[in-house]
């Protein structure tokens, strides 16, 4: 019997059950257990993550080639732990994004590209001035569209690290099947630090769901092709909602005594309504007399311009969050088109509140009883509200926008 046991545990395909059970039993449980923490080590996580990479149908050719010998890169930690200590005023923005040199360079890359950009528009309704906004923002006009950091390698480094581990794992499998199907070669996959790569900066996720083989050559090639990139430029915003007839919004001149509690983004009125509360183009003449909904935005509190956005606005914001980034990009295709600089970009002399002052503001709006969400230094819309509502408390004008002034009278008040 005894004999029949060893027998039976040294053959060797039993033996091999014997083995992997020991090692699924020894090792997969205990890095399951703590798989988005970095206490397990990047190999022991490699080993449980290549298992599931497989699961999700990746060749074991490419995982072999991606994964064999795959270290974490420090550098991408590093970058992603970086904590600006100023945000950008909304002038400091426009300046860095939409100058001069942009604008020239833009209108020189319009007229150079103007077959293909044709060809996209034709395809997929979106007009050449918005890709060219987009190319220009994201990787000045391809110059930086080959990437610096191994995609991989810092998909897995994120992956791997606790933070966000959910969501980079999932760019990480999207990003080895980019490999598999061969639409480009490991060695020239590269990108930003968080796996954004090519002309228009996807990230794998938004490869998959959006990127367009427009050459018709069998690879969806964003990084060196330049009709592909732009096709998936153009795919993804089609698929965000971009409307074909219709621009992005414009800026506005808004009347005296303005009531600043309509400034959302979050509400939306006719433009006969925006009309009926005297808010006018920048040089006076009335708005459109067309059916469209439209909200107002105000990036630099009632010192700054105001503008009227459209569906196409919350396009943008479907590619880019932020609402600086969506009025850099309307701004800068039209400044393509011919259009002068904005009426104002807001205060001169403005800076935008330290991290330290952004918590010592939301910390003193609490203890002065409003609700700015909780003290984390970042002014998110919660914490504009909070402004609005003491802004009206004191009789100042409700805009929302954090400034020096309102922590000074923020400050005052507690004392
Ligand atoms: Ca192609």
């Amino acid at each position: 019997m005894l004999k029949y046991i060893f027998k039976m545990i040294f053959s060797p395909r039993i033996f091999l059950i014997f083995v992997t059970a020991i090692l699924i039993f020894a090792t997969v449980p205990h890095v399951r257990a703590a798989e988005n923490s970095a206490d397990v080590s990047f190999g022991d996580w490699l080993k449980v993550f290549r298992v599931d990479a497989a699961k999700a149908g990746i060749s074991a050719k490419t995982l072999e080639a991606a994964l064999n010998n795959l270290e974490p890169i420090p550098r991408v930690i590093e970058l992603d732990r970086r904590q600006p200590e100023f945000t950008l005023t909304f002038r400091d923005y426009m300046d860095r994004l939409v100058n001069a040199k942009r604008v020239t360079k833009g209108r020189k890359m319009l007229a150079e590209n103007r077959k293909i950009l044709e060809q996209v528009a034709a395809r997929y309704g979106v007009r050449p001035q918005y890709l060219m906004a987009f190319w220009g923002l994201e990787t000045d006009f391809g110059r930086l569209a080959s990437g610096y950091f191994p995609v991989i390698g810092a998909l897995a480094t994120l992956a791997h690290d606790g933070r966000r581990s959910a969501f980079f794992r999932k760019q990480l499998i999207d990003a080895l099947k980019i490999l598999d199907a061969g639409h480009i070669d490991l060695a020239r996959m590269k990108g930003s630090w968080a796996g954004a790569m090519g002309h228009f900066q996807f990230i794998p996720t938004t490869f998959s769901a959006n990127a367009i083989d427009f050459d018709g050559d069998g690879k969806r090639d964003i990084w060196t092709n330049k009709s592909d990139a732009m096709a998936s430029a153009g795919n993804f915003l089609k698929n965000m909602g971009w409307k074909a007839d219709e621009i992005w919004g414009r800026e506005v001149k808004l009347p005296k005594d303005f009531d600043f509690n309509l400034v959302s983004l979050k509400g939306r009125k006719p433009l006969a309504r925006w009309q009926a509360l005297g808010v006018r183009r920048t040089d006076g003449r009335d708005l459109p007399k067309v059916e469209m909904q439209a909200s107002l935005v105000a990036p630099a509190g009632h010192a700054g311009p105001a503008f009227l956005v459209y569906g196409n606005f919350r396009a943008i914001m479907r590619w880019n969050q932020s609402q600086f980034y969506a009025l850099a990009i309307g701004h800068l295709a039209d400044r393509l088109l011919g259009q002068g600089p904005l009426t104002t970009l807001g205060p001169r002399d403005e800076k935008s509140l330290s991290f330290v002052q952004s918590e010592d503001l939301q910390q003193r709006l609490i203890d002065a009883g409003f609700d700015p969400g909780p003290p984390d230094g970042i002014i998110g819309s919660q914490t504009r509200l909070a402004i609005r509502e003491f802004q009206k408390s004191v009789g100042l004008i409700p805009d929302g926008h954090p400034t020096l002034a309102v922590l000074k009278r923020l400050q005052k008040g507690a004392k």
